[in-house]
């Protein structure tokens, strides 16, 4: 008798292929299996680029690469033999690169850092680590797995050691039960705290909070916490923790307006290096992370800036613009506070995006676009088709769409899935009309629940003056919660 050696089903009739995978798992199977090497081998690519990337790029791109390789191992480990080269072997030579980075930028990090610990002072890397304390913050968001090494390459010593010194310094002190609550638990469960308790909740985040730690049992509180290493500034940590933001701050200022110079004298090179300059110092403060993130990052990065302000001012309007977008809009927001005095950048800036998002590139069908349109310019003709009852042709360009709209991110238009359901249901295919509509229901609600997140994270006041009743429901969000779909 076959048996499936993905989902282990057996049978006479199973039917299983060369690689011993019966046809249903095989039709999602094999378009994963060939998007996670091609992901792999993009990721090995990118790692072997001439310039290299950044060390905090680099070891994201060993983790997602490191991932997809255990994946694939899982694979072979079933028996199913799909690459040329087995993945136990590409991801041990993976593992030994990895290593190797590791090693070699440990190295770089540890002597610049025993440089200026010699010379009496604490290193930057140092404080920038404290500094992210000035709030209650737990160990384990610098301590774990990916960070744990992101660190270290920066510091040039584990960040546990580092920490430990800070505490036994007594820069850091562990986080009192009322701080460890607040970083704990949300405004929902502190309401329902209070509820269970026999206590009404009335007020802010802050006003629970105080009602919580006076009223509710502290191990009944403590039961709650995800985290209890959460640890904060003492007072001495404060003084140089804060004395180090308001240096970046200042440093941040004399980039702001040292580029803002060059900009007003049309130097652009000057600008991009300047602010790219900032930039690596930001994200790799002294010793070891400037070193290394600025022979690394900086002069491709600069030439990158560069690129994107001429393309701002309209000199190279292309679509490497679009490769350069993040970078891009690093640069808008350093020097946004200036739209007022550089309305000719700016006002480019703003064309340019509108023309770039009008090209028919690669990039853009990956966008939303489906046969060359996009999926918005669907909406008139599927509503044709449908008056015609040629549900067929409906049909096809709704998918069409739905397959280019679920690569999109945040929001996903709930319309196409609908539609989608109406369709089947002309068509006598009441299954898939079904999974259409329980679909379109959790679009609406995840959507929704996206919205009202967003709206609960903007500043109080904004809130207030914006949302005072949290972001509305619709007529159809209500009918939905009514009914009691839950959204996962
Ligand atoms: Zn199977």
């Amino acid at each position: 008798m076959a048996t499936c050696k993905l989902c282990n089903n057996s049978g006479f009739f199973l039917n299983p292929d060369n690689a011993g995978i019966c046809p249903s798992c095989a039709k999602d199977f094999y378009p994963h299996a060939v998007e996670t090497q091609q992901k792999f081998n993009a990721l090995l690519h990118a790692l072997d680029a001439e310039p290299p990337p950044a060390p905090i790029v680099a070891l994201s791109f060993f983790e997602q690469a490191m991932r997809l390789g255990e994946e694939m191992v899982s694979w072979e480990e079933k028996g199913i033999n799909l690459f040329s080269v087995k993945p136990t072997e590409t991801l041990k030579k993976l593992k030994r690169f990895h290593q190797e980075y590791i090693d070699e930028h440990k190295q770089i990090a540890r002597k610049q850092t025993e440089a200026i610990v010699s010379s009496g002072e604490v290193p930057a890397s140092f404080l920038r680590l404290l500094s992210y304390f000035v709030k209650p913050r737990t160990l384990y968001s610098i301590l774990s797995p990916g960070w744990n090494l992101a660190w270290e390459t920066m510091l040039g010593e584990q960040p546990k050691a580092v920490l430990d010194q800070f505490i036994a310094k007594g820069y850091l002190r562990e986080a009192t039960p009322k701080e460890k609550t607040e970083l704990n638990l949300t405004v929902a469960q502190l309401k329902e705290l209070l509820r269970r308790n026999g206590e009404k909740p009335t007020g802010k985040k802050e006003d629970l909070l105080e009602q919580v730690i006076n009223k509710v049992n502290i191990e009944t509180i403590s039961s709650l916490w995800q985290y209890n290493d959460v640890y904060v500034c003492s007072e001495k940590g404060l003084l140089i923790a804060n004395k180090y933001l308001d240096e970046e701050q200042t440093e941040k200022q004399k980039a702001f307006d040292e580029s803002i110079e060059q900009l007003k004298r049309g130097d652009l090179s000057g600008a991009s290096k300047t602010f790219v300059k900032f930039y690596s110092r930001y994200k790799y403060p002294d010793p070891a992370p400037v070193s290394i993130g600025y022979n690394i990052s900086t002069t491709p990065m600069a030439e990158s800036v560069e690129r994107s302000l001429r393309a701002i001012v309209g000199e190279q309007a292309s679509r490497e613009f679009e490769e350069d977008a993040v970078l891009m809009e690093l640069a808008r927001e350093l020097w946004s506070p200036y739209r007022s005095e550089l309305p000719k950048l700016f006002g480019s800036y703003d064309i340019l995006i509108k023309k770039t998002r009008r090209i028919d590139t690669p990039e853009n069908q990956k966008a939303g676009f489906y046969k060359g349109l996009h999926y918005t310019d669907y909406v008139e003709m599927i509503n044709q088709h449908k008056r015609e009852g040629q549900y067929e042709k409906a049909l096809e360009d709704i998918l069409g769409c739905i397959s280019v709209i679920e690569k999109e991110e945040s929001f996903i238009p709930p319309w196409y899935y609908k539609q989608a359901a109406i369709v089947y249901r002309k068509l006598k295919r009441k299954d898939m009309a079904e999974k259409y509509d329980y679909k379109y229901e959790r679009i609406v609600l995840s959507n929704q629940e996206e919205h009202e997140r967003r709206v609960e994270e903007l500043p109080e006041e904004e809130r207030n003056r914006w949302y005072p009743d949290g972001y509305p429901e619709n007529q159809e969000v209500k009918r939905l919660r009514n009914k009691g779909i839950i959204d996962i």
